[in-house]
């Protein structure tokens, strides 16, 4: 039988993912779906399972690198309503996997909560960040996390305490289940402090990232107390380019995608940056973009 005749929910085949990744690079996703509500998901994550085929969630694309061939199975956004809802209950925050942080920083100024405000200019979605452990200088949204909601590669839903999600520098102990929910703990505070804090990481972000490049971010994780940015601008790499992927002339760290680039290009650059700062400081950077082939 078909997919077409089988498949639990709506889907398309064939979406260039280059669309929906902040790189603006990437092949085309087998098949594409936004499950409408939880029961969807869970639908298609058993049918997935049960004809083995990979299922792979995308947030706001803004840590991937997708290769130019694409990548096989479905590719799942969590856009609908029911995974991006925000509420404040007590002290604390509940935000849907799929809600930008953009929305959820927003969310927290407006209802006097502080301890969010590191992540404006971050633009991810609340499961991307959460599952990368994203932050910024010292703080992650791990130390703000509560509980997460996840969903296993059965359908089964359950409930993961801070304690036992193992958050550390860029990472987490969810790369294998899908994130639905995250419960953060805040602190009261005047909004407009808050938003003269937001003001001030908008400030910093400005001057060391600059703005309108297509890029994933920080391409490489910090060595240990090192900045991979120092090593690779030591390295005298920025303004190096493979094809159209250069190295940011302002945050070495950043590769950014001038033009038309293509993930080989990409791929090509890290590499030589690896083996630079390698060779000249004896240091293996680790990628923190994910790479999906
Ligand atoms: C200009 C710029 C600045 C940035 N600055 C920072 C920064 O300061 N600090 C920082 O940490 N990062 C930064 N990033 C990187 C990126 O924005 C963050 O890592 C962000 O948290 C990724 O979220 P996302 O929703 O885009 O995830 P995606 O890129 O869509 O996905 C990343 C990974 O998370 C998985 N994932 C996403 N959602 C879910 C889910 N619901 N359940 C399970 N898995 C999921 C994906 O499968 C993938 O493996 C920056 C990026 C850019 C482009």
């Amino acid at each position: 039988m078909s997919l077409q005749q089988n498949c639990p929910v709506p889907y398309k085949k064939k979406v260039r993912l280059s669309r929906h990744t902040t790189f603006g690079i990437g092949g085309p996703a087998q098949f594409w779906a936004e499950p409408g509500d939880v029961s969807a998901l869970s639908d298609l994550v058993r049918w997935c399972r049960t004809r083995r085929m990979r299922i792979r969630v995308i947030g706001a694309g803004s840590n991937i690198l997708v290769a130019d061939r694409g990548v096989k199975g479905f590719v799942v956004k969590l856009n609908a309503p029911c995974f991006c809802g925000i509420a404040r209950v007590n002290g604390r925050v509940i935000a849907g996997a799929g809600a930008p942080l953009a929305r959820l920083i927003a969310f927290c100024a407006g209802a006097g909560l502080s301890g969010a405000e590191f992540l404006h200019g971050i633009p991810g979605t609340v499961g991307g960040a959460v599952v990368g452990n994203a932050g910024s200088g010292t703080l992650s949204i791990g130390d703000l996390v509560e509980f997460v909601v996840v969903m296993d590669y059965n359908g089964k839903i359950s409930k993961l305490e801070a304690k036992d999600i193992g958050f550390s520098y860029r990472r987490s102990g969810l790369d294998n289940v899908i994130v639905l929910q995250a419960c953060m703990r805040l602190s009261v505070c005047a909004p407009s402090v808050i938003r003269r804090r937001i003001a001030q990481y908008a400030r910093m972000r400005r001057l060391t990232q600059g703005s309108g490049w297509r890029s994933a971010g920080c391409c490489f994780k910090n060595p240990g107390s090192e900045s991979a940015g120092r090593l690779i601008d030591a390295c005298g790499l920025k303004g190096s380019r493979c094809g159209r992927a250069v190295v940011s002339r302002i945050h070495a760290n950043f590769i950014l995608n001038d033009g038309r680039a293509a993930a080989s290009d990409v791929r090509r650059l890290m590499r030589r940056i690896t083996s630079a700062v390698k060779k000249k400081f004896g240091i293996r950077l680790e990628p923190e973009i994910r790479i999906w082939q």
